[in-house]
């Protein structure tokens, strides 16, 4: 890409080498997770931590932030130039103020933390792990102070996510959304709903080789160009991209609940969708991500959810699973279309359905909100996870692997991340509305694998403009609207409440 401004060229020149050693990092770390002989562990955090360190050295070099410090003080940039100075000034102001001591405390405490909340997990024990968790909290307080905030000490951990979301922003997110989606759930609940009786579907083995047959299968019949785009397996599926021509998903083989399989796959694909349609004159400058993680999310939860679980989109893919799932070989549609829309209310939240899991959600936020407003000590957090969990969703872990140690994030120092999940559903049910009413025989598009309008769709509006707009500007500009959980709460009434 060239830009008008001779200015803006010599950033982009710059800039090369940092995308180039991005691209090499995520090829590793693709690799990592495929691949690699586990032997080659140690030498791999070699390579990865130096590799990211000579980043650093080419992000916070003196000249390299002077062209990006001229650069804002330009007149008249374009709005494709002003993103390149966003999206670098934000990298570069947040390196600068986390001095290094606090990074490398933060690195470390990451492994070591991470390591004893494995072992914790495994005999359910939080004592184990807590006080990592309460090192890894104390780094994360230090840090917000170094980064600084308006109003909220979280809100510095959430704009590292998520740009410019604060608090605020995320009280008035959970404050409508809970209460109706309890609403709903007790509705379900109380009147025997059908999507609230477990499938006997999930519980019988399938063979491995025919469901990644038929994640193929359903990859082509979504048009994916196997040229710019490839699955892998891994334990924990994810989205890699090496840059806009080269984007690999992984998705899960767990033998039994194929539905896990088959929505991996399709979710880990409307991550890829987004790189893949982004405008390649962005390739190789700092503009070829995404807006942001829950711009992000919006687009797997899109195709995950909104289209993957829509009874069109079940009706088009039954005949190719009665085809590879051999005690699938007599479902009908509305069979396969109720056990993948299951609704219960669980413990664990990667295991979810719909209208279960922003609840739990909900949980997360308001433990690091108090966590990190000096609410809520680490100490109390087991009972706080348990004492919500029984009022929320109805049920009490009765141990701490049901409860506070099921997820990763927070001993890999991910605090502020768990909003950007809702944020995502919230968006991809804005997006769904926006699209039924400009894109005419929507459904019946479906019903017939047709998926080039939703594509383009998604392509004008969201994917060409890669990270060129910030998620709040490109949510008003493109549907006018913030991150309004109205139409979340229509969608899962419509779909749940209408069957
Ligand atoms: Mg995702």
């Amino acid at each position: 890409m060239r830009c008008e401004n001779p200015v803006m060229n010599q950033i982009l020149d710059a800039y090369r080498p940092m995308w180039s050693l991005k691209h090499a990092i995520s090829l590793m770390g693709w690799d990592f997770e495929t691949y690699m002989p586990r032997e080659g562990t140690e030498e791999r955090g070699v390579a990865d931590s130096q590799l990211h360190m000579l980043h650093k050295d080419l992000l916070l070099n003196k000249d390299f932030i002077g062209l990006v410090e001229s650069a804002k003080k330009l007149e008249n940039l374009s709005d494709l130039e002003n993103g390149i100075v966003r999206v670098l000034d934000r990298e570069i102001t947040k390196q600068i103020k986390i001095p290094k001591v606090l990074t490398e405390a933060e690195s470390l405490e990451r492994i070591r933390g991470n390591m004893a909340w494995r072992e914790a997990r495994k005999k359910s024990a939080f004592k184990m792990y807590e006080p990592h968790l309460k090192k890894m909290v104390d780094i994360k307080k230090q840090i917000a102070e170094k980064i600084g905030y308006e109003k909220h000490p979280y809100d510095a951990l959430l704009d590292t996510f998520e740009e410019e979301l604060t608090v605020d922003d995320l009280d008035r997110v959970f404050g409508a959304l809970t209460p109706r989606i309890q609403n709903i759930l007790k509705k379900l609940v109380d009147s025997g709903s059908p999507f609230c009786k477990e499938s006997k579907l999930g519980k019988s083995r399938y063979d491995i080789q025919k469901v990644d047959e038929l994640n193929h299968d359903i990859l082509t019949l979504m048009q994916y160009d196997m040229k710019r785009f490839r699955m892998d397996v891994s334990t924990h599926p994810f989205t890699e991209t090496m840059g806009l021509n080269d984007v690999r998903i992984t998705t899960r083989y767990e033998g039994t609940d194929f539905k896990k399989s088959i929505f991996s796959t399709i979710h880990e694909a409307g991550h890829a969708l987004y790189n893949l349609q982004c405008d390649q004159s962005l390739s190789v400058t700092p503009l070829e991500g995404g807006s942001s993680l829950a711009l992000h999310e919006s687009q797997s939860r899109f195709w995950e959810n909104i289209v993957g679980r829509s009874l069109p989109f079940v009706q088009l893919i039954a005949p190719l699973i009665r085809k590879q799932v051999s005690f699938a070989n007599q479902a009908t549609a509305d069979e396969l279309y109720l056990y993948f829309n299951n609704v219960k209310a669980d413990y664990i939240r990667v295991d979810a359905d719909e209208v279960t899991y922003n609840l739990h959600i909900a949980i997360r936020y308001e433990i690091e909100k108090k966590i990190f407003g000096d609410e809520l000590s680490v100490s109390e957090i087991p009972e706080f996870w348990n004492d919500r969990m029984e009022q929320l969703l109805g049920v009490r872990p009765t141990k701490d692997s049901q409860g506070v140690l099921q997820d990763t994030h927070w001993s890999s120092g991910l605090f502020g991340y768990f909003p950007t999940y809702t944020l995502g559903n919230l968006v991809s049910a804005i997006i769904a509305s926006k699209m039924r009413k400009d894109l005419e025989g929507y459904e019946e598009n479906i019903k017939k694998g047709n998926f080039k309008p939703i594509r383009k769709w998604l392509r004008s509006k969201i994917h060409q403009h890669g990270s060129v707009y910030a998620p709040k500007v490109l949510l008003n500009n493109t549907f006018n609207e913030g991150y309004n959980p109205d139409y979340f709460v229509t969608y899962i009434e419509t779909k749940y409440l209408g069957f």
